[in-house]
Formats: C-alpha cells, sequence, structure tokens
C-alpha cells in the first residue's frame, strides 16, 4: 500500500493526493492529455493524419474534415476504446508506477470506484504502455559494460526448488506444469534491465534471449547451468559462475538479477494474488519499467512525478499506439520522435 500526505496545491502534482486533486477538473486532465499525445502541439486525426478540423469544446473532442469522424485524445492510445475519464486513467497510471509492488486490480477498483473488470482491463493496457520498447529500450549492454544475466521460475510447486534441481526437471522431460520461465539481463553499469518470458530453459531459447537483449562485446555472466556453456563466448566474453566452487568469485556473479527475481516475486505474492502464465510477461513489464526507472542516467532519484510523467508519455503519447498492440497498418504519424520536449506540466 502507498500512503502519501494530503496536501492541496494547484501547482504540479508530487504525490497520488495532488494528482488526484489536480486531474478532478476535466480541463485540465484533457490539456494534459494532450500535450503528451500531440507534443509538438500540432494537432492531427490519428486515423487519417488530416490537419484540417474543428474543435467541440464542450465535448472535448475533434471532428476530421478529411474522414468525417470525430476524434478524442484517446484515439490510438492504449485507453482508445475506454469509456473511463482521463482523470481515472491518470490516477491508475500513478498508482501502478508509484507503488513499489504495483498494485492489484481490486484495490484499484476500490480506488477508483470503478468494477473490477474495468480495472483489470485498465492495468493491462497500462502495462503494455510501459513496456520498454515504448521508451526506446533496444539491447543493453556494450564493449565494457557487465551484463548479468539468468532465469527464473515463477508460480507452481516448483518455485522454492533449487535451480539446479529444476534442470534436471527440465532434462527428464520438461515437468512445467504451471510453472513459467522468466529470462533477464541486467546492465551493471547503468542499472537497466531487460527480461521476458520464455517457453524453456533450452540451449536455443537461453540463448537467443542473450542475443536479442545484450550487445555483441558484452561481459556476460551467466551460472554454470548447461543452456549457457557453449556459443556465448562468440559474440561475448562469457564468464561462467562456478556455483559449487564459490558462490561469489570476484565480479562474476549474478546476485543483482536475483535481486530482481526477489523484487518480481514480492510483487507477484504480495499484489498479485494468482497470475496466470499468460499475463505474467505483462506484470514482467510492469516490474522492469519500475526498476529501469527508480533513477535517471545520472543516478539522482526518480520521483513519482517524474515516474508518472515518463509511464503517462507511454499511455497518452503517439509512440506507443493502439495499432502497435493490435499490429494493425501504421498511421501516416506513427513515427517514433521521441518523448517530446515539451513538459506537460
Ligand atoms: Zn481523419
Amino acid at each position: 500500500m502507498c500512503v502519501y500526505g494530503i496536501v492541496f496545491l494547484m501547482k504540479p502534482p508530487r504525490t497520488l493526493q495532488e494528482a488526484i486533486t489536480y486531474f478532478s477538473d476535466p480541463d485540465r486532465a484533457f490539456e494534459y492529455a494532450v500535450k503528451l499525445r500531440f507534443p509538438d502541439g500540432k494537432i492531427y486525426c490519428p486515423r487519417c493524419g488530416a490537419e484540417k478540423y474543428s474543435f467541440i469544446k464542450t465535448r472535448r473532442l475533434w471532428f476530421c474534415y478529411a474522414c468525417k469522424k470525430q476524434f478524442t485524445v484517446k484515439v490510438k492510445t492504449v485507453m482508445e476504446d475506454s469509456a473511463l475519464g482521463l482523470d481515472k486513467w491518470m490516477t491508475a497510471v500513478w498508482m501502478l508506477v508509484a507503488c513499489k509492488n504495483g498494485i492489484s486490480s481490486h484495490e484499484l477498483a476500490r480506488s477508483l470506484g470503478i468494477t473490477q473488470k474495468s480495472a483489470w482491463f485498465m492495468l493491462h493496457r497500462i502495462r503494455e504502455a510501459l513496456k520498454e520498447r515504448t521508451f526506446g529500450g533496444g539491447k543493453i549492454g556494450g564493449a565494457g559494460n557487465e551484463v548479468e544475466t539468468d532465469e527464473t521460475f515463477v508460480g507452481g510447486r516448483i518455485q522454492n526448488m533449487h535451480k539446479d534441481r529444476k534442470l534436471r526437471y527440465n532434462q527428464l522431460g520438461g515437468v512445467y506444469g504451471g510453472k513459467t520461465i522468466v529470462h533477464g539481463a541486467l546492465d551493471r553499469t547503468v542499472r537497466k534491465v531487460r527480461a521476458t518470458v520464455v517457453p524453456d530453459v533450452k540451449r536455443e531459447t537461453l540463448q537467443d534471449a542473450i542475443l536479442k537483449n545484450i550487445k555483441y562485446g558484452s561481459t556476460v555472466y551467466t551460472d554454470d547451468a548447461v543452456a549457457y556453456m557453449d556459443g556465448l563466448q562468440e559474440n561475448f566474453i562469457h564468464e561462467i559462475l562456478n556455483k559449487t566452487e564459490s558462490y561469489v568469485r570476484g565480479r562474476v556473479h549474478v546476485n543483482g538479477m536475483e535481486n530482481f527475481w526477489s523484487l518480481l516475486k514480492r510483487g507477484l505474492k504480495g499484489t498479485y494474488v494468482c497470475v496466470e502464465p499468460f499475463h505474467l510477461s505483462r506484470y514482467v513489464d510492469e516490474q522492469v519499467f519500475r526498476y529501469n526507472h527508480r533513477k535517471h542516467d545520472d543516478r539522482t532519484k526518480m520521483t513519482d512525478a517524474e515516474r508518472f510523467k515518463l509511464a503517462m508519455s507511454g499511455v497518452a503519447g503517439r509512440r506507443l499506439t493502439y495499432d502497435d498492440l493490435t499490429g494493425k497498418a501504421e498511421s501516416p504519424h506513427h513515427q517514433t520522435t521521441g518523448t517530446g520536449t515539451q513538459e506537460p506540466f
């Protein structure tokens, strides 16, 4: 649970309570979303790209003269098709990115006075928008950077089983019923994580995840699981942690990754009582977002308000459109243009 002080000021919000008050004004919430949606101030029809429209102020929507359809600030964002107001969306985003372990749909439903089903829908949409790709997140590492990489098992009966034993179970024929495997990599230099759900712990699968997420030339630390044994040295400086000899051999360890796994599991245990394997990847995205944006690049602490702004740029910004989520054709204005330099507040 997050606890915030109650301060009513009309300055840009710094706490959840201030954010709720701030965005309860529909005009202010609308203006904020418009600045994120059209960061260069140029409004266009998200459907056809035309810039000829009229604005219907009372309903806070536009009418496009080219395609003769109305559009709102939500069209082609993760909020499309949602009847919930911007104030509710913004409060939900704040709660999700500010609470260390996230929030459950039940908790969100109670806070916003909406149904649990609506809250569940919102949380999943927001998690989609928090995916690292939304924020230009490509591969981590690079020459001179140290990257820890590891995998973990989530859920199911063998959750607490030692990894070596799990691997033996796998070799016996993939006894994974109810367990989901997550592979992750942590760039120790910039403290950024990439994590994805993978189908199994076969060599091809795990090494493929490494190739997709880590830049060639990085120094890569893994444990001595069979899957990591051959091949990685072709593209990386590969250092292997031998668990039977000594747990930590100088810098060769995956303790940072293990710390991330424990954060992930703590959140799952405390907040998300049960997460179906299918939905786990979204929750992983959420946890990666919070982890990667605890601090700025210069290592100063990121405030809740700053993390919220960043998250909102994914939720209401055009960088991630509804089409990205559904895989439809790209709109003419789809090109990514960065975060937008204008401050939304
Ligand atoms: Zn149009």
